[in-house]
């Protein structure tokens, strides 16, 4: 039965299992440390307005230049940061760094909003509000250009002390952006309850358009029913002309994916902007 089965299982000495096990403390442990030592690096991927094809602003995305293992990916450590009570840390420093940037590229008067990962962990952290104004003010960016995207994978929006705090974000002026649409369990109910502006259909909707009927008919209604209720669209993993041109047909507004352009360092990202711009953000 299945207690047998368990009790064979727990009894089964697997190396692969206990390296990884081992691999993931050890990660842990120098989490705080990386931030320290600047292993902590934030990438930015461009974010397309589709009425322009211009940067409108870009997503700050978490990477860790471990000094033995190289490149580690936000999969490999984010969710253990959330359980560990670190991802406050990582989260101030990935939004410092974005901030930082947005307001260098908005100083040569080019309109660039960045959008931060925000973990359902941090929502009812009464610590949030503050440390969001406190960066805002540290780099004076105006509030409306800072898009914090939620997901909706947890039950948060039934938590009344998250949902105060995304009120209190959007009362601010912080944009917000329900990230991974399509792919959580109440997508409807969050689209009536969160004040965001914005959603992002999820890459798995995405990421077969040029190919898939199904997807197409899906994502086209999306769409519609966001822009009826006056959000706007962003669909992430465009990796093909096709997919772009299906989305332009569809109305979408933005697109980011790794045919517009791959997540990269903020030199290589301000490289991409008009030169007035790239000069002053430098
Ligand atoms: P996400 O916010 O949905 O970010 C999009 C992910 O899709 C990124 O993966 C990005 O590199 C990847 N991507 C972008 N375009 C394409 C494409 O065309 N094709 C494919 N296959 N993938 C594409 P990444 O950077 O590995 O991040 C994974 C997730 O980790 C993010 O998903 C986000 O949920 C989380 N994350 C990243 N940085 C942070 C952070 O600073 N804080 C928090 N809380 N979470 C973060
Ligand atoms: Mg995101
Ligand atoms: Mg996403
Ligand atoms: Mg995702």
């Amino acid at each position: 039965d299945e207690a047998a089965k368990e009790g064979l299982r727990c009894a089964t000495f697997d190396p692969a299992t206990l390296e990884d096990a081992q691999w993931k403390l050890s990660l842990l442990g120098r989490l705080d440390q990386a931030i320290e030592r600047g292993e902590i690096w934030v990438a930015y991927q461009p974010k397309i307005d589709l009425a322009n094809d211009r940067i409108i602003g870009a997503e700050a995305l978490a990477r860790w230049k471990h000094p033995e293992k190289g490149e580690i990916f936000p999969s490999q450590f984010i969710v253990a940061a959330e359980r560990s009570g670190r991802i406050e840390n990582l989260t101030a420093h990935v939004l410092d760094s974005a901030v930082g940037l947005a307001a260098r590229i908005n100083r040569s008067g080019y309109t660039f909003s960045i959008a931060v990962n925000l973990s359902a962990r941090l929502l009812d952290k009464p610590g949030l509000i503050g440390m969001v104004e406190q960066t805002l003010a540290r780099h004076a960016l105006p509030a409306g250009l800072l898009i914090l995207e939620v997901t909706e994978t947890t039950a948060m929006a039934s938590q009344s002390e998250s949902f105060a705090n995304l009120e209190r974000l959007s009362a601010m002026g912080v944009q917000l952006s329900i990230d991974d649409y399509g792919t959580g369990l109440s997508t409807l109910e969050y689209l009536k309850k969160i004040p965001a502006g914005e959603i992002k259909i999820d890459r798995s909707f995405v990421g077969m358009l040029d190919k898939s009927q199904g997807d197409r008919i899906m994502v086209h209604s999306t769409i519609q029913l966001a822009h009826s209720l006056g959000r706007k669209v962003v669909a992430e993993g465009v990796e093909n002309a096709a997919t772009l041109a299906e989305l332009r047909r569809m109305q979408c507004d933005f697109v980011q994916g790794y045919h517009t352009g791959r997540p990269m360092p903020a030199p290589a990202l301000i490289n991409q902007l008009p030169v007035n711009a790239r000069e002053t953000a430098a």
